[in-house]
């Protein structure tokens, strides 16, 4: 349930409202509001009474929550949740153009990438120093050392770097050499690492797990408001489908719904979803038009030689190409997105 206040509510019968939703054995979570404050209600088990708060000075309405994801859903938070990471912006508006390697595999590698991915139009950098890996014999990331060059891209370049944290153990490393935490697609349930993501003091990038239904992936989100952590934003990286000609399906009848559901920000990683080169563009085309807030690209100056996912990774002059698509893509679609 929402508890909506007065506009000409006082600090203290909000402070009151707070005091009683607490005596029951609730949760009170104040909602940041424009012109008013709402109180969202939290860890209820069966429903509230809303004539037990509507009698209190200063309530003005009690809005039932209907949907499970209740932070995460637009019934307790209307308007779009806008994240900043370093330079880069998020979500409402903004088209945010994330790209670089797969792995982060030496500091010439990504400073090479980097350079090369700014002067496109990128405005984050991505690469992996933990690497989730299906073999145990491929490459399994950097560790430390990577984390290290990636705070060196961000020196030079002024970009903000994503990457990925797998486990609870490297979480504290992750944060703090990160601009932004990834969890990855094979991570998206795994509590105990979104718990810990609640406690994080930067933003996160949930991936959708590869089975998982949007109500599942928005759950998972769920998880990380509730333990504190307001930025999330999403990425759709394509679904295990009996599909062969591609890596997975990419699932862009998500982002319109996650809209509609959810005010954290949608990005799209078509590289994930095609496994192919060849696919990554068009993917990315269709993306921006459906209205994403952003896309996640892996380029790679030297893709033959990348220790992981070289076939799917974009030259830097295609990554370049696409961002001029994209820009033109968006211009057409701006109000929307
Ligand atoms: C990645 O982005 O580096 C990655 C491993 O992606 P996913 O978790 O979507 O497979
Ligand atoms: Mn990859």
């Amino acid at each position: 349930m929402l508890l909506v206040m007065r506009k000409t509510a006082t600090p203290e019968e909000i402070e009151a409202v707070i005091q009683s939703v607490e005596k029951r054995g609730y949760t009170a979570r104040p909602i940041p509001g424009g012109e008013r404050t709402a109180i969202g209600i939290l860890h209820n088990n069966e429903p509230v009474d809303a004539a037990l708060f509507l009698s209190m000075p200063g309530v003005r309405e009690a809005i039932p929550v209907t949907k499970p994801y209740k932070l995460v859903g637009r019934e307790l938070k209307h308007d779009d949740t806008v994240i900043s990471a370093g330079s880069a912006r998020v979500g409402n508006g903004s088209m945010t153009m994330i790209a670089g390697p797969c792995a982060v595999e030496s500091l010439e590698q990504c400073l090479t990438i980097a350079r090369e991915v700014k002067k496109a139009g990128a405005t984050m950098f991505r690469g992996g120093a933990f690497k989730p890996r299906t073999s145990p014999y491929s490459f399994q990331g950097l560790g430390e050392e990577g984390l290290k060059i990636l705070a060196a891209v961000r020196e030079d370049t002024g970009l903000p770097v994503v990457t990925e944290a797998m486990d609870n153990e490297a979480f504290d490393m992750v944060e703090h050499y990160a601009d932004v935490i990834q969890i990855g697609a094979r991570n998206m349930q795994n509590f105990t690492l979104l718990k810990r993501a609640g406690k994080a003091r930067k933003p996160v990038m949930l991936k959708r797990g590869m089975a998982a239904t949007i109500e599942e992936w928005l759950m998972a989100a769920e998880y990380i408001l509730e333990g504190g952590n307001p930025d999330v934003i999403l990425c759709e990286r394509g679904l295990r489908t009996f599909a062969m000609h591609s890596r997975n399906t990419l699932d862009l009848s998500a982002v319109p719904v996650v809209k509609r559901e959810s005010h954290l920000p949608i990005i799209v990683d078509p590289s994930h979803a095609a496994g192919q080169r060849d696919q990554v563009i068009p993917l990315a085309r269709a993306a921006a038009a459906v209205g994403v807030h952003g896309l996640m690209v892996e380029v790679h100056h030297a893709p033959e030689t990348a220790l992981s996912d070289g076939g799917q990774s974009l030259y830097p002059a295609q990554f370049a190409a696409l961002c001029e698509d994209i820009r033109k893509i968006s211009a057409l679609f701006s109000e929307k997105r």
